[in-house]
């Protein structure tokens, strides 16, 4: 049985704190250096065996042991052995006596705040460590929580690896906790091997252990490996089945296909705040959804709901660097309305409703004379949330309209956003609002998005919109929306909420 404490929690988190995360593990700029491989020193191996001499491993088998406080970690490379292990400052405070297997003698931590596990001294192929995970909290930390009998590990704080490896690795782990079950983000091979991918190493994902609800599902042909931690809740297993196919096929509408083949969805019940879903996050390092959902909440109050949508849509877009939030989260906002209407999750009505209040949000949101651009660049510090997600879901629907009209209704936002699927969602860089938007403008053969995101960020961001509902018939009046059948742009109006998009599937 898996022990270990339960400290009170305390976090209060409401729906308009639900936002998404997706971001690499946090490091400091000396360690993401030597994760780059910048820094690996190819220091004399006094003691080791001389005949490898390539230090970029293919395999590596990683064997992981323990319970709820503490992990045992026995690492072996299958080929080459590497100068050093890195990890993260977190992994460095808990470690626990690096060793050789073969010698038993220990090996040496250096590095400072970019820490490495010194390997020259390295006799056999295998290593091992302790990873102390007491003091798991059970209220919102990023790296470690306990959920009732449950434990949810960032796998940064055990997942020491060389600095490079091969491009195409071959990397596992088996998990070994007698009486638990173990969720990581990766594909399985068995009930506890996991393959880990090179993105793996390089963003956060996180391990789930305990009495876990694990339930397996296909979702527009993606495997969806579901978790519930910590288990009290309303929401019964066939409501969460029918939650995540609504949203898989939500977001399948949009790409085409499911974003990625194969996801982990954690599902952690609390105590509500009157939406079904109170918080969402999207990690890439697997990848995996994290949802805090309402323990309360019924099932039929999930279906429709638009955080994981939202933050399933993240994985269909490429990594974009957190000062230009305005292009993912701005795109991701306008779609969440707008696959919900297009698969009947709710009407037009009601997606134009919510449309029309994000924008007026937004608007009230604006800071004297910044630019939507500055709010965008600043957002944290301005807690400018609404500003830069509708600031930039204004900026998706008038491409999207701009798009339409200009091709007479044989394009749409729709293809860009499949073609950035395709071309460049799945690469582990971290991309710019300009790369994505040069991307665009490459693939539509001539400016279109550049200029019109340039001239949008350096004002405020809304100020084209009442011109825009006029020409597409949508009226809001004293609370009351109207939609004009008979406005110049009603055509593309009902083409972009069409149950099939006008745009061409390919
Ligand atoms: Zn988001």
């Amino acid at each position: 049985m898996l022990t270990g404490s339960t400290r009170p929690r305390s976090r209060g988190t409401g729906p308009a704190q639900a936002q998404t995360r997706t971001r690499r593990r946090a490091a400091s700029p000396p360690s993401v250096l030597v994760r780059a491989g910048l820094l690996l020193a190819l220091s004399a191996c006094a003691h080791g065996p001389r005949t490898k001499t390539l230090r970029t491993p293919e395999h590596i088998t990683y064997s992981v042991s323990g319970d709820l406080d503490r992990w045992d970690v026995e690492l072996c490379f299958g080929d080459a052995r590497p100068a050093a292990l890195v990890g993260s400052e977190s992994a460095a405070e808990r470690l626990l006596h690096p060793r050789d297997a073969a010698s038993g003698l220990p090996l040496e931590l250096t590095g400072g705040d970019a820490p490495r596990i010194d390997l020259d001294n390295l006799t056999g192929p295998c290593l091992t460590y302790g990873v102390d995970l007491s003091g798991a909290g059970d209220g919102w930390r990023q790296d470690l929580r306990r959920i009732g009998d449950d434990l949810l590990v960032d796998n940064e704080l055990w997942l020491w690896h060389p600095p490079k490896v091969a491009s195409t690795p071959r990397i596992t782990v088996d998990f070994s906790f007698p009486g638990a079950r173990v969720s990581s983000p990766w594909p399985r091979e068995g009930d506890a091997r996991f393959v880990i991918p090179l993105v793996g190493l390089r963003w956060r994902s996180y391990t789930a252990v305990g009495e876990l609800e694990i339930d397996t599902l296909e979702v527009a042909g993606a495997e969806l490996e579901v978790v519930v931690m910590g288990g009290e809740r309303e929401l019964s297993k066939g409501g969460i089945r029918r939650w995540m196919k609504s949203t898989g096929e939500a977001v399948a509408s949009l790409y085409g296909a499911f974003p990625v083949p194969h996801l982990q969805v954690l599902i952690i019940p609390t105590q509500g705040y009157g939406s079904p879903v109170i918080f969402g996050l999207v990690e890439r390092g697997g990848p995996a959804i994290l949802l805090l959902i309402d323990r309360d909440a019924e099932d039929d109050e999930f279906i429709g709901e638009w955080v994981s949508i939202h933050e399933l849509l993240h994985l269909g877009m490429p990594f974009i660097q957190r000062r230009d939030a305005w292009l993912p989260e701005g795109f991701v906002t306008y779609y969440t309305e707008v696959v919900r209407a297009r698969t009947g999750l709710r009407s037009e009505e009601s997606a134009w409703r919510a449309l029309l209040s994000g924008f007026d949000r937004g608007a009230r949101d604006v800071r004297g004379d910044r630019s939507l651009g500055d709010a965008s660049r600043s957002m944290h510090d301005l807690h400018a949330y609404s500003w830069v997600y509708w600031g930039g879901a204004a900026i998706a629907l008038l491409s999207d309209v701009a798009l339409r009209q200009g091709s007479d209704g044989s394009i749409a936002l729709d293809d860009g956003l499949r073609h950035l699927w395709r071309c460049c969602a799945t690469s582990p860089r971290r991309w710019t609002a300009d790369d994505i938007l040069e991307e665009l403008d490459r693939w539509r053969g001539q400016a279109w998005i550049i200029p019109l995101s340039r001239r949008l960020l350096a004002t405020d961001g809304f100020d084209d919109l009442p011109r825009l509902y006029r020409k597409l018939g949508v009226y809001m009046v004293h609370g009351e929306l109207t939609l004009d059948g008979t406005a110049a742009l009603t055509h593309l109006r009902s083409a972009i909420f069409a149950p099939t998009s006008t745009a061409s599937h390919q």
